[in-house]
């Protein structure tokens, strides 16, 4: 059970509208697998999922096992590809749930051959270095693999920020690809970057992930609605209490704020537990009545202050992620505040703390 202080606030048209946009962009027959995993980036997995599918998306990623298995027993039936190693003792459960997996090495190519049931996407390493076969690897895993591959791909490691990188690697895996008769079996490589920069890497199907979510491939950067793209999540909270702070009063853990002069403090129920990462602490902005309010000090893991004025009350709408009014505090901007990229700010917001409320 959550508790209810702070919520996300996810709009699930904005969902909707960025699968369609996406769509929009690949030729006609190519597929859409949305990438759900960690819980749907924190939007929340099955949701999601489901919107993504009724948008035209026709197969859906997860990272581990236990992620499929979620989508599953809420009767979703599309094909679901899990990204991660797979250990043998998973394989019943992903058979069970006709989950399909990553074959990520030859072994784990020989291992998933020996357990009927199973059907395989042979990843193949074109320089990204995490996991995958290498290059000379592929033929022999694909023979391995046999009658259960369904697909082989692929991951690019620059696609946002690196074009020469980026075009090695898709030669690499077509290199690949021309070697070898991977006939029958769904090749992707793209992820939201290469999905919305690398139309030649489209294939048969593309991978986005945070795309989906409305959010920039470019993590602390970069303008979502450029690329047709509507954030889906507003993480609001409200004003707890409001205090007089006096000139040399100090707030929060450490006193690292001092006031200058009389001022106004606001405390919102949200810390580090719900996700509001620390490294915000003294840096970021909050959004009260529609105005821009810099936080005061450090973040906690309960609470957060921010400065405030007399137009500031008690119950006030307090947004900190996401719009108010005609402002908006992107979850770029806030990664930037936190030394870090939009992935982690959705990612971290603690579905035990957060309520997530759907639109
Ligand atoms: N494909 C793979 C193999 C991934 O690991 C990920 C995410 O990390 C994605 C696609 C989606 O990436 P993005 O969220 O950048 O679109």
């Amino acid at each position: 059970m959550t508790q209810g202080r702070t919520w996300a606030e996810i709009d699930l048209g904005a969902v909707r509208s960025n699968v369609r946009s996406i769509l929009r962009r690949l030729r006609s027959g190519a597929e859409l697998m949305a990438v759900v995993k960690a819980d749907a980036y924190g939007h929340g997995a099955v949701r999601v999922a489901r919107e993504a599918l009724a948008a035209g998306a026709s197969r859906l990623a997860v990272a581990t096992p236990e992620e499929g298995v979620e989508l599953r027993r809420a009767g979703i039936s599309e094909p679901v590809l899990v990204f991660t190693d797979t250990p043998p003792e998973k394989f019943p459960l992903a058979a069970e749930y006709r989950l399909e997996v990553t074959a990520h090495s030859l072994p784990a190519a020989r291992r998933i051959a020996g357990r009927p049931g199973l059907r395989a996407h042979l990843k193949v390493n074109t320089g990204m270095n995490r996991w995958g076969v290498s290059p000379e690897e592929a033929g022999e895993a694909r023979k391995l693999l046999g009658e259960r591959l369904a697909g082989v791909y692929t991951h690019v490691a620059s696609a946002d920020t690196d074009p020469e990188t980026t075009r090695k690697q898709i030669e690499r895996f077509e290199s690949v690809l021309r070697a070898h008769p991977f006939s029958g079996a769904l090749v992707h490589a793209a992820n939201s970057a290469g999905t919305l920069w690398y139309p030649e890497a489209h294939y048969d199907c593309v991978r986005p992930g945070i795309a989906l979510y409305g959010l920039h491939p470019l993590g602390d950067s970069g303008d979502p609605a450029g690329e047709g793209l509507r954030p889906a999540l507003r993480l609001v909270s409200y004003v707890a209490q409001v205090r007089r702070l006096r000139p040399g009063d100090g707030v929060s853990y450490g006193l690292t704020f001092r006031a200058g002069e009389e001022m106004f403090a606001a405390t919102v129920p949200v810390g580090y537990a719900e996700g509001y990462l620390r490294a915000l602490s003294g840096r970021s902005r909050a959004l009260i009545g529609g105005v821009r309010r810099p936080i005061l000090g450090r973040v906690t893991m309960d609470a957060a202050v921010f400065a405030a004025d007399e137009s500031v009350s008690v119950g006030d709408e307090v947004v900190l992620l996401g719009e108010q009014g005609d402002e908006r505090i992107p979850a770029e901007e806030l990664a930037i505040w936190a030394g870090t990229i939009n992935y982690e700010v959705t990612t971290r917001i603690n579905p035990v703390r957060v309520e997530r409320r759907y639109l």
